[in-house]
């Protein structure tokens, strides 16, 4: 999961992205990177990328090169080669003259590197990414054509016709263009807004989120379409189509984790469904008669559902498990010896205030389960009487093949677990999932991606074993090949 922001027809664009990446920081910590063209000569790029967030990565020394009308933003989140520089975002490829961000995962990754050794006479080891996968496909595409929305249109059609997986793509071009399309399932969100500037011209930009745009006063804020390429040129004038539709199956995490709240995916409120997805397991919750004294989240994502859960039942929201903000989510780490510790050192519990008491315990969704394990022993020695467990998301039972980290079904608590089971391995008296029902009428959608609740994936995921294992071979020998 990444973040991605372009910007035309402004100067100071650089500036822009640079804020529009602070609020898109929670889809990636691990690196970001700005990519800008000055248009008064065609093809002078300016790219800063480093490692870490993005407000230690950019200094105002870095503005100071950052030139131009229109520039590409990048913040990373990668599931393998953590911390290979080489594996920061945009790449830019020189000789055609286009700059690429990539929000996503693509499956036939390694099928397609190997055709393009065979076949394109690409070098072997040239493309370590499946995102430099992406540029090299989209430029081979474009071949000697100067790029404009046709040519473009015709080359995403080819790559559309390559690719399998989830992609939102944004580029910029050596005449200062920008474009971004999505998949032809719609996995990963993209959006589009307008500005108007003082002098009256309009002023276009994309984005992974809602929120990136609306801090920018960025309005109209839509989405692109599922399939759908969006082309604007650096005088302003915006073109859109859609090249390619199969289904239409947005990833549902990013409403019950990923997104900021404050965004809307979709045309759907994050806020909104968080809320709705409290609601209904409060229902479930009455239906089955369990009482309780307390709602408390697991901070920070389920807050919202944690406050919907306590007003339907009429019981206190307390907010007893502080977290230490300065240490990252533990879902994105590492290894799972590097996650145990970091919910050791990322959650403290108001002790007192859990003897004696039956706890709800809300969160957005339960993974590996060492989470609920650490603060269910915490809420323990503290005294608490009974503990509930509520998940906003259902049971995830199957791996995810585009982009988020929990690869392996071996690796998911709920796997070939009934909720009893699940229970007695995370020690609580119940738990309690959302269920797939709840969740659409939550999302107010019935076209969404289940993959990893269902067992059924909205592409072909016939290359997802060969993909898992050479991700884990990757993973281990920590080499370079990486997802974003
Ligand atoms: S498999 Fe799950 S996590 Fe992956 S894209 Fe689909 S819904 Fe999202």
């Amino acid at each position: 999961m990444c973040g991605l922001i372009a910007i035309t027809g402004t100067p100071g664009s650089a500036y822009d992205v640079f804020f529009g990446l602070m609020n898109l920081q929670h889809r990636g910590q691990d690196g970001a990177g700005i990519l800008t063209i000055d248009t008064k000569k065609v093809g002078n790029f300016h790219l800063t990328k480093g490692s870490g967030l993005v407000e230690n990565v950019f200094s105002e020394r870095s503005f100071k090169t950052l030139t131009g009308q229109a520039a590409l933003g990048h913040s990373r989140y990668a599931t393998v080669g953590r911390n290979d520089p080489n594996m920061l975002q945009p790449f830019l490829d020189y000789k055609k003259g286009l700059g690429l961000g990539h929000n996503g995962n693509i499956v036939n990754f390694y099928k397609l590197r190997d055709e393009l050794v065979s076949t394109e006479g690409v070098a072997a080891g040239w493309v370590e990414s499946d995102s430099e996968l992406m540029l090299k496909i989209l430029s081979i595409e474009l071949g000697e054509t100067p790029i404009n929305f046709e040519t473009t249109a015709h080359a995403v059609k080819g790559l559309m016709e390559r690719v399998v997986g989830s992609y939102s793509i944004i580029c910029l071009t050596g005449e200062g263009d920008i474009f971004g399309f999505r998949d032809p399932d719609g996995i990963r969100p993209l959006c589009l807004g307008k500005r108007e500037t003082a002098d009256g011209t309009t002023v276009y930009a994309l984005a992974s989120e809602s929120i990136a745009l609306n801090f920018l006063g960025f309005k109209d804020v839509e989405e692109v379409e599922t399939g759908e390429l969006v082309y604007i040129s650096k005088d302003g004038e915006m073109k859109r189509r859609i090249i390619r539709q199969d289904s239409i199956s947005p990833c549902m995490f990013e409403w019950v984790y990923f997104a900021r709240v404050e965004s809307e995916i979709d045309s759907r409120s994050v806020y909104d469904s968080r809320f709705k997805l409290g609601q209904i397991l409060a229902r479930d919750i009455k239906a089955r008669g369990i009482q309780a004294d307390v709602v408390v989240p697991v901070p920070e994502t389920s807050r919202v559902s944690a406050i919907a859960v306590a007003e339907a039942m009429g019981i206190p929201f307390r907010e007893l498990l502080i977290k230490n903000r300065y240490v990252n989510r533990t879902f994105i780490l590492d290894d799972q010896e590097s996650r145990i510790e970091a919910i050791r050192r990322k959650l403290y519990p108001i002790s007192h205030e859990f003897d004696g008491k039956r706890i709800l315990i809300v969160d957005d969704s339960i993974v590996r389960g060492n989470t609920s394990k650490q603060i269910v022993k915490l809420i323990r020695q503290a005294g608490a009487k009974e503990v509930t467990l509520l998940s906003t998301c259902p049971p995830l039972v199957s791996p995810c093949y585009y982009g988020i980290d929990f690869p392996s079904a071996k690796e998911l608590v709920a796997y070939g677990r009934s909720s009893e089971e699940i229970a007695e391995e995370l020690g609580v008296d119940h738990v309690i999932f959302q269920t797939i029902e709840g969740l659409k009428e939550s999302l107010e959608s019935q076209s969404l991606c289940t993959g990893c609740l269902t067992g059924t994936y909205p592409t072909d995921i016939s290359s997802g074993l060969d993909f898992e294992a050479m991700r884990t071979r990757d993973r281990e020998s920590v080499v370079k090949k990486s997802s974003c």
